[in-house]
């Protein structure tokens, strides 16, 4: 069964102690409220995870890294493996965000093993992909998002696909304000979707989540998540303040 899914990106943003602040405002609201239609899962700094982990139910909130190392352990120093973030208690990682392909050039084979190392730990992977407006003005979305799945993740196996979690986030429209319509975005979800359909059969298709990402917020929110692609949110600024981020939760 698909899942719907809200997951947080703070990206380098919040002290400690201000992390643990939000994580407690946001493990209150999810415990409150009733008949919610998504999981939710908040994706914080490295130096965060341990102190979150120990304020939120982790069966309510998932929690996420927003990177993991491509080796697992070893002469790497300032690196963090995925092995170090499972034993913080984290269930999930953002791998292929468009911060760390574009300021960290981070390859697609890069990636691919992060992906490896990540599920080999147990973690389950948000995965990102999307264009720059240039790519899209050029009518290259589907070539970029193709291969940026593909070439990362079209080696695992159906069992591995189940740990994977698809987030759409086209480039421009992140921290811009600059959100893609309803029907932009559903036609890239339904093109991913069917990407998934032709590598691993329809089922493992409609069973896979895909978020959208991009200036999402409560009052666009509802609209995005009512196309049938699209299964959630993977919300950056907006899940800085737990009542903009579970103004998107309950959006469904
Ligand atoms: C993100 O960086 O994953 C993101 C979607 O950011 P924002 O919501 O701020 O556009």
């Amino acid at each position: 069964m698909r899942k719907n899914i809200v997951a947080g990106n703070w990206k380098m943003n919040t002290t400690v102690p201000e992390g643990v602040e939000l994580a407690k405002a946001v493990n209150d609201a999810v415990a409150q409220a009733q008949d919610l239609k998504c999981d939710v899962v908040i994706g914080v700094p490295f130096t965060h995870l341990t102190a979150v982990k120990q304020v939120i139910d982790i069966n309510k909130v998932g929690l996420a890294a927003e990177n993991c190392a491509d080796h697992n352990s070893g002469a790497y120093t300032g690196e963090v493996s995925a092995p170090m973030v499972a034993s913080t208690g984290a269930n999930y990682v953002i791998l292929g965000h468009s911060e760390r392909r574009g300021y960290y050039n981070e390859s697609y084979e890069m990636l691919k093993t992060k992906v490896d190392l990540a599920l080999e730990a147990g973690l389950k992977v948000i995965f990102c992909c999307g264009e720059s407006l240039e790519e899209r003005e050029a009518g290259k979305v589907e070539d970029v998002i193709k291969a940026e799945i593909s070439e990362s993740l079209f080696h695992l196996t159906p069992e591995q696909w189940t740990n994977i979690v698809i987030a759409y986030e086209p480039i421009w429209a992140i921290g811009t304000g600059k959100t893609a319509t309803n029907d932009q975005a559903e036609e890239v979800h339904a093109f991913i979707r069917g990407l998934v359909a032709e590598k691993f059969g329809k089922q493992i298709a409609d069973d896979t989540t895909i978020l959208y990402g991009g200036s999402c917020k409560p009052s666009n929110a509802p609209e995005l998540f009512a196309k049938p692609d699209i299964d959630g949110g993977l919300i950056g600024g907006a899940s800085l303040k737990a009542a903009d981020f579970m103004g998107i939760v309950t959006a469904f």
